[in-house]
């Protein structure tokens, strides 16, 4: 698979052969609880619940293609998030993995910190009401306009991706009489991705300024220099979907190397360093991802070790999980349109979203499971690709899964794992309305984000 796949895609520099499938499960019914949101389960008539709702009633109330997001798991993931990390460290949600007015008020009440990386995202955060000083803003490209919106409201830190963004920054924090506080993000020549890292000399991506050729240095030398700008620490951000913390230690030591070589240059000690996201999640049963307290306990005992090591203070340490919050906690809900055996090969299922709803599969070759949840069955397992009703070969949902052999057109399937980065990433291609987010919590569910109408499409094309 090509390197731009990277962000999502099935174990890296794995080669992906056509066909690749793993066995059918031992029952189909089962659900795995890996890859479903914490309430999830079957009733006494074998249909999956969450909330305590049954799937029957959520499609007739909101329709199909939906997403249902279990609320109660998202805040249970927040907590455990934060408890994991305690006090001397923060945890901010990466917005962009899925983000709306309900998401930032649970974040607030849980404690959570927000980084956003647009105006539009700035906007959503502030509308809802989450303090400005928990809002941190990325971003490899910022406009003028987003900087000043930004330092107006106050946000706590914004992450400084280029020497031209420290000018940037610098000048319309001066203008607006305020000294903003900023972290640098540096590239520490890692690419995580899953089960492996890869070391790389040089840092052939958009984001950050290398570490290598004292780039970050000469970054710190000149962001020290201007008096609008406060200095808070380094950022690093190495990849996605990452199940080893080799990749995080190699990055650590890199970034606590530039921190001491600052304290010898300058004389002083930055107070923090985030570590950036990408934490994996289970999207099949073969993903076997870590808990947030293995997590918080290998990146805070790697700090503290290569601080020691290198004389300094331990620093306040930031982590920014987004997939790893919200991905497990939805699921997508499809009804079954068409059925199409191709003899010898596999049955293609149609569903009545696709591309438009969930993206990743065509973007990334990412791997999603799959179940009947509109009821039980005792069929023997059928090899299945679940794909979309776009116009487009590629309109991929599932690539390689078992379905029950006695599938039906109007039986509702359901993709889990779907929480982060499908309605985040949703399109209107061949004007597919973008499906709408239903919170399910305690036996209630209340639309957050509502599906888009034929008026909402006609509202833009003024014709
Ligand atoms: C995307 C991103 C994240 C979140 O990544 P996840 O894989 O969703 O955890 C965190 N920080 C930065 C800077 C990012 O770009």
């Amino acid at each position: 698979m090509s390197r731009s796949a990277h962000p999502a895609g099935p174990r890296h520099a794995d080669v992906f052969t056509e066909g690749h499938y793993s066995a059918p499960a031992a029952d189909l019914n089962v659900l795995d609880e890996k890859v479903w949101a914490r309430t999830v389960t079957r009733d006494a008539d074998g249909a999956l619940t969450v909330g305590g709702i049954g799937v029957a009633r959520l499609a007739e109330e909101f329709g199909t293609p939906a997403y249902f997001l279990d609320e109660s798991d998202f805040r249970a993931r927040c907590r455990a998030w934060s408890d994991a990390f305690g006090p001397d460290a923060d945890v901010f949600y990466a917005g962009k993995a899925f983000l709306s007015r309900a998401v930032v008020r649970w974040l607030q009440e849980e404690g959570l910190h927000l980084d956003v990386c647009s105006g539009g995202e700035l906007t959503t955060a502030l509308d809802a009401g989450m303090p400005a000083e928990r809002i941190a803003f990325h971003g490899n490209n910022k406009t003028a306009a987003e900087i000043e919106r930004a330092v107006e409201a106050g946000v706590g830190r914004i992450v400084l991706d280029s020497f031209q963004e420290i000018v940037r920054v610098a000048h319309i924090a001066r203008s607006h009489r305020v000294r903003q506080r900023v972290q640098i993000r540096v590239t520490v020549g890692v690419e995580a991705h899953t089960h492996e890292f890869i070391a790389t000399a040089h840092e052939d991506q958009k984001f950050g300024i290398a570490l290598a050729d004292g780039q970050a240095a000469e970054a710190v030398r000149r962001t020290l220099a201007l008096d609008s700008l406060e200095l808070i620490g380094i950022h690093s951000h190495i990849g996605s979907q990452i199940f080893d913390m080799a990749g995080f230690e190699v990055s650590a030591r890199r970034v606590v190397q530039l921190l001491a070589e600052v304290r010898d240059e300058h004389g002083v000690e930055l107070p923090e360093i985030d570590l950036g996201g990408g934490l994996g999640i289970a999207y099949t049963s073969e993903d076997d991802p870590r808990e947030p307290h293995e997590i918080a306990k290998a990146l805070s005992d790697i700090v503290t070790r290569e601080c020691e090591s290198a004389g300094l203070r331990t620093p306040r340490i930031s982590v920014e999980p987004g997939r790893a919050i919200v991905g497990p906690t939805a699921f997508t809900l499809y009804e079954v349109g068409t059925i199409k055996p191709l003899e010898g090969l596999r049955t293609y299922v149609s569903v009545d979203g696709g591309m438009s709803d969930n993206i990743r599969t065509a973007l990334y070759d990412a791997e999603y499971s799959v179940a009947l949840v509109s009821r039980t069955s005792d069929a023997e397992p059928m090899l299945v690709r679940v794909v979309g009703k776009h116009c487009e070969s590629g309109d991929i949902v599932v690539k390689d899964a078992f379905l029950p052999a006695d599938l039906a057109p109007g039986d509702l399937i359901a993709v889990p794992a779907t929480g982060a980065y499908c309605r985040s990433m949703a399109s209107n291609y061949n004007h597919a309305l973008r499906p709408p987010v239903v919170a399910v919590r305690d036996g209630e569910a209340r639309v957050i984000v509502r599906r888009e109408t034929e008026e909402d499409l006609l509202r833009l094309d003024v014709g």
